[in-house]
């Protein structure tokens, strides 16, 4: 039976992207400086800068590895995701606090 360790589910424009045992195998040198926020810091918002682009190997639930290039907030989202699986927040990362209004 497969055992599953490392694994994240990311869900953007209504598209579900399965990530078991990740890895980011690039970046692009190109940044942006993006507004970000975690489910394990409420109430917390700041600006950290990401790549533009990432490519990164994975597999899904069948075990089957495949790899995909993810941009803007796809991109940001894997590396902020993939920053947990290593027991990272983006608090770490954070450039400067900002306010965000609830809507
Ligand atoms: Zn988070």
């Amino acid at each position: 039976m497969a055992q599953l360790k490392r694994a994240v589910v990311i869900i953007i424009d209504d598209k579900v992207y399965e990530l078991i045992n990740p890895e980011i195998t690039w970046e692009s040198d190109e940044k942006q400086r993006v507004v970000e926020g975690c489910l394990s810091c409420p109430n917390k918002w700041g600006m950290v800068t990401r790549p533009m682009k990432v490519k990164f190997k994975a597999q899904n639930r069948k075990g089957e590895w495949y790899e995909m290039q993810a941009e803007e907030l796809f991109a940001q989202c894997v590396c902020h995701e993939l920053a947990h699986l290593e027991g990272h927040l983006f608090t770490e990362v954070v450039e400067e606090y900002v306010q965000v209004e609830d809507n």
